[in-house]
């Protein structure tokens, strides 16, 4: 089932870890945003966007992970962008990412997994601002739609995961710290916030996620300062995996 959130913008949760395919009506149709998980979540989605009626003109992925790099024949032979880093990432990870979607949903189309290209400069068909940081993953885009005051936030601001640090990237207390920085600044002209996972977080709602994650990661920078940092890492990934699989157990 589609929930309109803000004006043109229509959520749909996965039961699979509580992830949000988001539609956002732009100039000349829709955008579709992470759109996902499983075979039968992507033909009610298509089913629910033929009810709505407005084409979709084109996808956009906001991080190169595979969770958000999926797509269905019924969304049309449309461009699929993401950040020219995230598209990069996505096209060389490519066999992988389709493994993992095997591996952890069914009926996804494989076929279609991580075909993106990089976002116009000038945006292309997205509406609002790409808001662009390396936190949790390579590339990794927000968009604000300022005028919906909505954020869509890909996997950050989450109530449901922790912040992710990506293994690949040094310096990810950084990452998070200046993504965050980003966010609250952007999370000034919103009143709705839109993450890949969880509930979506509206009012006040949206201050408290940003402190949540602040907090946690104010933490990690004080362990990090001690003796071993890695092995905070190593916890903090093991952390979310055991998340990430009671969830999907637990919704299955
Ligand atoms: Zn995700």
């Amino acid at each position: 089932m589609l929930n309109q959130v803000a004006d043109g913008v229509w959520v749909r949760q996965s039961g699979w870890v509580w992830s949000n395919a988001i539609a956002v009506r732009g100039e000349s149709g829709l955008i579709l945003v992470d759109p996902g998980i499983d075979g039968s979540d992507l033909n009610e989605l298509a089913d629910d966007l033929d009810q709505l009626g407005i084409p979709v003109v084109a996808g956009f992925s906001t991080h190169p992970h595979w969770d958000h790099l999926l797509w269905h024949t019924r969304f049309g032979d449309v461009p699929r962008h993401a950040t020219p880093a995230c598209a990069q990432v996505a096209n060389g990870a490519r066999e992988r990412a389709q493994a993992m979607a095997a591996e952890s949903a069914s009926g996804i189309p494989l076929e279609l997994v991580a075909l993106v290209t990089p976002l116009p400069a000038d945006g292309g068909p997205v509406p609002g601002e790409i808001i662009e940081h390396q936190a949790h993953a390579v590339g990794h885009a927000a968009i604000l739609v300022a005028g919906r005051g909505v954020l869509l936030a890909g996997d950050m601001l989450s109530d449901v995961l922790i912040p992710l640090l990506d293994p690949r990237q040094s310096d990810q207390v950084g990452a998070y710290e200046t993504a965050l920085d980003r966010l609250g600044e952007a999370a000034r002209h919103v009143d709705v916030v839109v993450p890949g996972h969880g509930a979506v977080a509206k009012g006040p709602e949206v201050a408290a996620r940003l402190a949540a994650d602040r907090a946690y990661i104010d933490a990690l920078r004080r362990g990090g300062e001690s003796a071993d940092a890695r092995l905070g890492q190593d916890w903090i990934s093991g952390i979310h995996q055991s998340n990430v699989e009671q969830a999907g157990r637990s919704t299955g």
